[in-house]
């Protein structure tokens, strides 16, 4: 039996990533021992792996409502997202403009920006802007499609302030359009329902690590009929679609990660919102000057972005540590960089709150006695820090 994780840690960081899911450990360790064979291999001994893999390929399927050759196994989620948007810009290459929404993950934002200036300004690029709440404005997007525009890539969710996007509806303003449609989805996948039979969606990102299967290890959904060009020349894995030898035993762990994810949504989305609805109205009831970053509404069940005011999230975040608490920060000091979170700067969050915000995202491992002991200490941490702070007034 896998070893559970050490409990005296309040791990409430699970956008950043999971603990493997211990069903999942327990699936994957055959395929490093007595089933290490090759799927590729002609011989019994590597073909029964193969069927494996399709198995698996099934249960990340079932999850997505696609269909099992829809299904490309791919590294990690920024993988999954280059793939797709460099897939759609070979395959129409006379068209030069891509849209896509200011608060990307940097898979998406850094792989546009390169794309603009690499080539030497070859593409034109989008960038949708958001609102307040940090929503973005339905018909701004119509407006932006043209003919000469070959994708839209637009996040499910966001993983700073866990906003959940129409993409839904704005797959299908592409779709009337002939423009192809990517959605990197790493937050949504295993959060929200998915049922990708009945949507316009081309191209779909999820990873591993983001759903308690292991990090390195991702998927791309590409609809049947969609235009496809490989990122990875090579073999002929995957169908011909990503050469490289399949990291099996992540794939297996995947698939069963995926099942889990299937039979925890109704969790996920019942006792799991209600732990983060009692941490995030305990905190702003109980920490002056805070607030809630993203939309109350529309959002996923897990996360709650908070802003402090007038102390470094950093700060913050090492206090917490002592306690042995775990969460992330929209300030970017340890980076180098003074500039916060460009999602909290996107919404217009003024700096002395965006450089003070904290992230809290959970999942089906956190307990009640967890949010007890946050709700608890988080107080005391924000009063002694405020203390310190030469912007707080005393
Ligand atoms: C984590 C994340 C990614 C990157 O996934 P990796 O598997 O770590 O490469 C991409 N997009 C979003 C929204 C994410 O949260």
């Amino acid at each position: 039996m896998a070893e559970m994780a050490d409990k005296s840690v309040v791990y409430l960081d699970n956008n950043a990533t999971t603990m493997v899911a211990p069903e999942v450990v327990e699936a994957m360790l055959p395929f490093f021992t007595e089933k290490y064979g090759n799927p590729s291999s002609m011989h019994t001994f590597g073909g029964v792996v193969g069927e494996d893999v399709e198995t698996a390929r099934r249960q990340v399927a079932t999850l997505l409502g696609a269909q099992p050759e829809e299904i490309l196994f791919t590294s990690c989620g920024t993988e999954s997202d280059s793939t797709a948007v460099l897939s759609a810009l070979r395959s129409y290459p006379e068209k030069r403009h891509i849209i896509t929404s200011k608060v990307e993950h940097p898979a998406i934002k850094s792989l546009v920006e390169n794309l603009e200036v690499a080539t030497g300004r070859r593409y034109r690029v989008s960038i949708l802007p958001v609102d307040r709440d940090g929503m973005i404005d339905i018909a701004e997007y119509e407006q932006l499609l043209t003919d000469d525009t070959a994708i839209v890539s637009m996040m499910w969710a966001n993983n700073e302030t866990g906003n959940i996007y129409p993409v839904e509806k704005m797959a299908a303003m592409a779709k009337a359009r002939g423009i192809l449609f990517h959605t990197d989805a790493v937050q949504a996948v295993g959060k929200i329902a998915i049922n990708l039979a009945d949507l316009d969606i081309d191209y779909l990102s999820m990873s591993g690590h983001k759903l308690h299967a292991p990090k390195g290890i991702g998927i791309l959904y590409v609809r049947k009929g969609t235009p496809f060009v490989p990122f990875m020349a090579g073999g002929h894995q995957e169908g011909g679609h990503r050469g490289g030898t399949e990291n099996v035993a992540s794939i297996i762990g995947l698939g069963k990660a995926c099942e889990l994810a299937g039979e925890r949504m109704e969790e996920e989305n019942t006792r799991v919102k209600a732990m983060r609805d009692r941490l995030e109205e305990g905190l702003l009831a109980s920490i002056p000057k805070s607030m809630l970053n993203g939309s109350k509404e529309n959002r996923l069940p897990n996360t709650t972005n908070i802003s402090f005011e007038y102390i470094e999230g950093e700060a913050i975040l090492l206090h917490m540590n002592l306690y042995n608490i775990c969460a992330s920060s929209g300030s970017a000091c340890t980076s180098g960089s003074l500039e916060p979170s460009h999602v909290l700067r996107a919404m217009g969050v003024p700096l002395t709150a965006a450089h003070g915000s904290v992230r809290f995202s959970l999942s089906t491992y956190n307990t009640e006695e967890e949010i007890d002991y946050v709700l608890e200490k988080m107080p005391g941490i924000i009063a002694t820090l405020r203390e310190l702070s030469p912007f707080w007034e005393k």
